[in-house]
Parts: structure tokens; C-alpha cells; sequence
């Protein structure tokens, strides 16, 4: 191994890791990975709650047993990682007023079918628009093209259930030609399966290390803080201090972490490209657990999945519980997202648990039993990530979602956000590791064939 690596990734989730092993498999081995926390995976992370084991980030596999292969899926059967079909069909059934009466299936159904329907007319009405975005509308303006933009509680919960619960933003603040159709589901195949593993999801990222990296390769703890550049290298700067030279550098912090000046660059990001960075959202999407003594929710009509339509949009709306997943460990997750998911990941977790079993209580009744534990995924207010996955906001044009992932000199940029199909999505960050990985090789050789 040379003292000076040629290329410097800086973050170890699964876009930098992909694309370190992506650069060892054409040729490029001398390759440093710096990653802030003590592990790698980043967004892709498990945790012991109350005895058992849960994923606080990603979760599902989305997109399987479509035309295309999902090379997240592929790799999951590789691994035989555990994994559930999520079956929604059953949310029907299992939809709850505020005040606790369950709808009647055929109203729900409805509700969702109208709801469903103005997603896929959008993914063909979105086709019809000229490329350069400038007739762009949100999610909510075709909405009210459509005469369907919620207005009931029950309506709201199933506009939540269809597009925050994946896109973690209000329809109001999602592009309509950014984001459908969803290529995740018409490449991939429409079907989600939940990873629950003793391993782990970040087995996988763990796979792709063992496979073709140096253990001695990922540096951990690292946190970095300037990268500096010149016509002769890079160099990194951590908070500790440590200078380390390269060639090249891969970038590969999250849209959010990209947006603040945890990470100085010198010479500055061009404004065209900052301003584009800064375009893009950082949606937030929470992940709450809550442990039980004993199961008290109805077994009716496969539980699964269940709806909460408050009166308030997006309060506590989408529940599931994990009897497939954990037998016998009384766990239901819940999931908050955007500003609910601000405040609540700024509140203690007993106001949380408050309002959660408030909420348990108007769907089962005042009987229910205490929740014993609360876990309360903090992603946003983590200076590591930011919040949970990038979200295509109107506005942004396609042109300038291009400019993200753009080099700037000898940096290079990867992760989710510069996905242009599945930004987003773990398969998303996978395959942009890959691409932005061949466009430094590509780099590199023209650099060798220059000096040759
Ligand atoms: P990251 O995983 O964020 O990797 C970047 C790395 O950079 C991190 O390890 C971070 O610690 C490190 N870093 C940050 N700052 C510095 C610094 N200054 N110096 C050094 N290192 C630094 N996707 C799905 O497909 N299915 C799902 O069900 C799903 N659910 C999700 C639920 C939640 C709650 C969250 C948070 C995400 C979810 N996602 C899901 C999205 C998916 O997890 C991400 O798209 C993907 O893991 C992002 O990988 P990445 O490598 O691009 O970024």
C-alpha cells in the first residue's frame, strides 16, 4: 500500500462503501475511507430495544419482483437475510376516526383506490411536460387538477398513507416531474419487504467490506472538516486534526450534512452548485418503537399495518405492528415525518410516549396498557445525517439535481441525493456509489493517458 492514498471516500454508509469496492474492482485499491461515527453503514443502522433487535434507519427493501432485478434484493437472498412482505392490503380493514370507529373496508378502499389513481395519472402527466421543469407542479397542485385534494380526515390519512409515508414531505412541497412515476416501483417491481434480522440490514454494507476492502482501508471516528485542493492533491481535515493527502476525494455525506458548513471546502463549492445542494430536501422521517406487556390490539383482519385519521394531518397516522417480524415482543413502530417529526424529535420521550398511548388509547379504547419502553430515532437533529432521505421539493430543476453530483476539480460526490432514478432509497445510494466510482476511474485513466 502507498503512504499517500489515491482517493480519500469520506463516509462509510453504503454509497461510499459501494463505491470503494466498485474502484478495487477496476483496479483502484489504494483507497481511505473516513467515517465520522464508530461503525459503518451510516443510515442503514440496527439497535437492541428492550431485548431485541430493530432497525432504526432503512427498513425495507423497496422494489422487488419487478422486470429488473433490485441489486439490494439480490444481495439480501445472497445473504439469506430474514425478510416480510408487507402486506398493506389489510390497512383497509384497519383504518380508525379520532374518536375510534373503524371505517367500513368499502369507504376505505375507495378513499384509497382515488387516492392511488392521482399517483399514476401523475406518472403519465409528468411525461407530458417539456424536460427543462419549467412547468413543474407539486403533488398537491395536480391534486386539484384532478379534483381530489383531501379535505376529510380519512382522506388526509390515506394522502399521508400514499405519499408522505415514502416521500416524507407533504404534496404540497413534492415535485410532481421529480418524483413520478416512482422508478423505484416501475423498475424494481411494486413490492416491500421489511428487513428483520438477528445481523441486521447493515450485514449487507458488512458483505461488501469483507468482500473486497481492507479492514485497515475504513477509519472510523474520524469526523471531517475541510478538504482542501490544489493542482498537485487533495487534503482532508478531520476535527482531530489528522491531515490526510490523496489524489482524489469521494464525497459521500448526505444532502443534509452537505448543506450546513460541518464540511469546508477550499477552494468554496461554486454557487451554482451549492445553490443546488441547497434546493434539494432533507426530509425527515421517524421511526418511533414502542414495547407492550402484552398484545391488546384486535387480531381481526391481519393487523399489520393500521391508520389513524386524525384531524390533524400526519399525527401518528401510520402503525404497524411487528408480531410477523418479532413473535411475541409486543412491538408496534410507528412513523412520524417532517415538521411532526421535528417536534417530536425535539421533545422528551415521555411527551412522545404521552402522546402515542393518547392516541392507542382513542383507536383500542382507555383500557391498554402502559408501554413499558420508547425508542425515538433522532436523525434530523443528528449532525451526522441531518434528517432521513432526500426528497425531490418543486422548484428544483432537473438541471440543477445534476449539478449535486457534478466533480468539482478532484472531489467527487455520491450517496442517495445524487441518484437521479432512486435518490432516496438504499439501492439508490448502492448504485450511485457505483456510477460516481466509474466516473473517477474514467478520470483517472484520462490523467494517466494525459501524463503517458
Ligand atoms: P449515509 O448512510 O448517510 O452515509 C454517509 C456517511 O457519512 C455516514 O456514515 C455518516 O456518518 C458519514 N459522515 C457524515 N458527516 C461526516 C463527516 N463530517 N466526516 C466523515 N463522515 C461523515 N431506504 C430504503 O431503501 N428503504 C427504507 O425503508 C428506508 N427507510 C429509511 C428510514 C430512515 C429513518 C432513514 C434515516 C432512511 C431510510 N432510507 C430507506 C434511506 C436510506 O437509508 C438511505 O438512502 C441510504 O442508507 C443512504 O446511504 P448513503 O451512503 O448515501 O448515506
Amino acid at each position: 500500500k502507498s503512504e499517500r492514498p489515491s482517493v480519500i471516500i469520506v463516509g462509510a454508509g453504503i454509497s461510499g462503501i459501494s463505491a470503494a469496492v466498485a474502484l478495487a474492482r477496476a483496479g483502484v485499491h489504494d483507497v481511505l475511507i473516513l467515517e465520522a461515527t464508530d461503525s459503518v453503514g451510516g443510515r442503514i443502522h440496527r439497535k437492541r430495544f428492550a431485548g431485541h433487535q430493530i432497525e432504526v434507519g432503512a427498513n425495507w427493501i423497496q422494489g422487488v419482483h419487478g422486470e429488473k432485478m433490485n441489486p439490494i434484493w439480490q444481495m439480501a437472498e445472497k445473504l439469506h437475510l430474514k425478510t416480510f412482505f408487507s402486506d398493506y392490503s389489510n390497512i383497509s380493514s384497519n383504518t380508525y376516526s379520532q374518536s375510534g370507529v373503524l371505517y367500513e373496508r368499502s369507504v376505505v378502499e375507495q378513499a384509497l383506490k382515488v387516492s392511488e389513481k392521482v399517483v399514476e395519472d401523475g406518472g403519465i402527466y409528468s411525461h407530458s411536460l417539456p424536460s427543462d421543469g419549467h412547468e413543474d407542479i407539486s403533488i398537491l397542485g395536480f391534486q386539484r387538477i384532478k379534483k381530489h385534494a383531501p379535505a376529510t380526515p380519512l382522506e388526509m390519512a390515506v394522502d399521508y398513507y400514499t405519499n408522505d409515508y415514502e416521500s416524507a414531505e407533504p404534496p404540497r412541497v413534492t415535485s410532481l416531474q421529480g418524483t413520478l412515476p416512482i422508478r423505484t416501483f416501475t423498475d424494481f417491481g411494486e413490492d416491500d419487504y421489511f428487513v428483520a434480522d438477528e445481523r441486521g440490514f447493515e450485514s449487507l454494507v458488512h458483505h461488501l467490506v469483507n468482500q473486497s476492502l481492507d479492514t485497515d482501508s475504513i477509519k472510523l471516528n474520524q469526523v471531517v472538516r475541510s478538504i482542501n485542493q490544489s493542482r498537485n492533491g487533495v487534503t482532508v481535515t478531520t476535527e482531530n486534526g489528522s491531515h490526510y493527502r490523496a489524489d482524489y476525494v469521494m464525497v459521500s455525506v448526505s444532502i443534509g450534512v452537505l448543506q450546513t458548513d460541518s464540511i469546508k471546502f477550499h477552494p468554496q463549492l461554486p454557487q451554482s452548485k451549492f445553490s443546488a445542494i441547497c434546493q434539494l430536501d432533507m426530509a425527515v422521517f421517524t421511526k418511533i418503537f414502542l414495547k407492550f406487556p402484552y398484545k391488546f390490539w384486535p387480531d381481526r383482519n391481519k393487523t399489520e399495518f393500521f391508520l389513524y385519521a386524525s384531524e390533524r394531518r400526519g399525527y401518528y397516522t401510520i402503525w404497524q405492528e411487528l408480531e410477523k417480524e418479532l413473535p411475541g415482543a409486543n412491538v408496534l413502530l410507528v412513523v412520524v415525518t417532517d415538521d411532526e417529526a421535528k417536534r417530536i424529535e425535539l421533545q422528551p420521550d415521555e411527551s412522545t410516549k404521552a402522546e402515542a398511548m393518547q392516541v392507542l388509547k382513542n383507536m383500542f379504547g382507555k383500557k391498554i396498557p402502559e408501554a413499558t419502553d420508547i425508542f425515538v430515532a433522532r436523525w434530523w437533529t443528528n449532525r451526522f445525517f441531518r434528517g432521513s432521505f432526500s426528497n425531490w421539493p418543486i422548484g428544483l430543476h432537473s438541471h440543477d439535481f445534476n449539478r449535486i453530483k457534478e466533480p468539482f476539480g478532484r472531489i467527487f460526490f455520491t450517496g442517495e441525493h445524487t441518484s437521479r432514478l432512486y435518490n432516496g432509497y438504499v439501492h439508490g445510494a448502492y448504485l450511485a456509489g457505483v456510477d460516481s466510482a466509474n466516473k473517477l476511474v474514467q478520470r483517472i485513466k484520462k490523467m494517466e493517458r494525459a501524463k503517458s
